[in-house]
C-alpha cells in the first residue's frame, strides 16, 4: 500500500532530508586521494548523531555502516573500510540518510576523486541529469513509468546501461516503502502519481554493460564488466505545485546548483 503524506508529514521528511543532504555534501568534500572510506563513514555517523539524528543505514537489514561507499565498478552497497583508500581518478558513490523524528532520509551522489577521465566525468554528468529528468516527471497525473522512461531514455541515448535489479522506492517512516521506482520503463504506464507520494529516485547508470552481480559479502553490487557505475539520488515529495526535493538544505539542493561542489563538474 502506498502511504500518502500530509503537509506535516512532508515537513518531517524535509527535516531529516536537510540533515541527510548536509552530511552527504560534507562527506563529498572529504573525497580526495589518501582518504579511506572508513574515515568518511565515521565522520558521517558522528555528524548525524551530533545533529539530532540517527544514521538510517547502520543496522538496516544488517548493513554495517552509516554510508554505502561504492568505488568505481561498485554500483551500490559498498562497505566502508580502512583498506579502501581513495586514489586520484577514482569515483566514490556515497549513499546515506539520517532518521529524525521518526522519518527517514535517503540520498546519494557520486563524487570524483581528483581528476577523472573525460569518459567518467561524462558518466557522472549524465547520471546526475538522469536524476533531474526523472524528478521533473514526478508531477500529479503522470505515471510511474514516466519517471523511469525519462531516466532510461537519457542514459541509453548517451550509450550507457541502466541497472534493472535495484530501483528507487517510496519513503516515509520507513526508508523503503511502496512503490518501487524503476529507472527504466514506458511512458504513460504504471500507477498514476498523486499529491502526497514521497519517492526516493535513484538512477544507477553503468559506463558499459548494465549487468551486475553481488559480491561474497552479500551486499556489494558490482558491474559484471568491471567498468564504472554512477549513482545519484534525491528524496522528493509530489505536491500540487510539482516535485519538491526534501533532501535539500534551506529549500534548495546545493548539490544541483553549486557546480563548485559538484564532483561531476570538477
Ligand atoms: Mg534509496
Amino acid at each position: 500500500m502506498i502511504k500518502l503524506k500530509s503537509r506535516a508529514d512532508i515537513e518531517g521528511l524535509r527535516r531529516c532530508g536537510a540533515l541527510s543532504k548536509t552530511v552527504l555534501r560534507l562527506a563529498g568534500e572529504m573525497v580526495r586521494p589518501g582518504v579511506s572510506t572508513l574515515e568518511i563513514d565515521q565522520f558521517v555517523e558522528t555528524y548525524i548523531r551530533e545533529h539530532g539524528g540517527t544514521p538510517g543505514f547502520k543496522g538496516y537489514g544488517g548493513f554495517p555502516a552509516s554510508i554505502c561507499a561504492s568505488v568505481n565498478d561498485e554500483v551500490v552497497h559498498g562497505f566502508p573500510s580502512a583498506d579502501v583508500v581513495l586514489r586520484e581518478g577514482d569515483i566514490l558513490s556515497i549513499d546515506t540518510g539520517a532518521n529524525v523524528g521518526g522519518w527517514a532520509g535517503d540520498n546519494a551522489w557520486t563524487f570524483a576523486c581528483g581528476r577523472v577521465s573525460d569518459e567518467v566525468r561524462s558518466l557522472l554528468e549524465v547520471t546526475r541529469d538522469c536524476l533531474a529528468l526523472g524528478i521533473q516527471q514526478a508531477v500529479p497525473g503522470n505515471h510511474l513509468g514516466d519517471i523511469g522512461h525519462a531516466i532510461q531514455a537519457h542514459a541509453e541515448d548517451n550509450g550507457y546501461g541502466v541497472v534493472r535489479e535495484y530501483v528507487g522506492h517510496g519513503i516515509g517512516h520507513d526508508m523503503h516503502e511502496e512503490p518501487n521506482v524503476p529507472n527504466y520503463g514506458r511512458a504513460h504506464r504504471g500507477i498514476r502519481l498523486e499529491v502526497g507520494m514521497c519517492l526516493a529516485i535513484e538512477p544507477m547508470i553503468t559506463l558499459g554493460d548494465r549487468h551486475v552481480h553481488t559480491l561474497g559479502n552479500g551486499w556489494t553490487v558490482v558491474t559484471n564488466d568491471g567498468l564504472p557505475a554512477a549513482h545519484f539520488e534525491n528524496t522528493i515529495a509530489i505536491t500540487a505545485d510539482g516535485p519538491v526535493i526534501t533532501t535539500a538544505e534551506d529549500g534548495f539542493d546545493p548539490m544541483d546548483v553549486d557546480e563548485g561542489r559538484n564532483a561531476a563538474a570538477r
